[in-house]
């Protein structure tokens, strides 16, 4: 795993985004591509998640799930790996998997 996470980027007007789209939120583009971004940032907010319907789901749970805010991107969210969060730590955002199956991780920033 990396410290930077691939997101996407307008080729148009440069806007980065999450999660991906089949069109820029800024400028309505179609012309996208993936950029590779720095995953350090912040912890919004975090919550554990102990029932689904979903029986993928149900095999990970309990689930803890994190808002993390980053430089360029508002907000991202991805699976939890810090033991005792806080909102407001640094964090770092690690990535496994390509660009076409993503997932992201976040740990702490020591
Ligand atoms: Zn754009």
């Amino acid at each position: 795993m990396s410290s930077s996470i691939d997101v996407q980027s307008c080729s148009e007007c440069g806007f980065v985004q999450y999660p991906p789209r089949e069109v820029c939120r800024s400028c309505l583009s179609s012309d996208l591509e993936w950029t590779t971004i720095e995953g350090t940032g912040e912890l919004l907010s975090w919550t554990r998640l102990n029932h689904s319907f979903e029986a993928e789901f149900q095999q990970q749970l309990p689930w803890d799930i994190a808002q993390v805010k980053l430089d360029k991107v508002s907000c991202i969210i991805a699976n939890l790996t810090i033991e005792n969060p806080s909102v407001g730590m640094k964090v770092i955002i690690r990535q496994k998997g390509d660009c076409d199956n993503p997932q992201y991780f976040v740990v702490a920033n020591e």
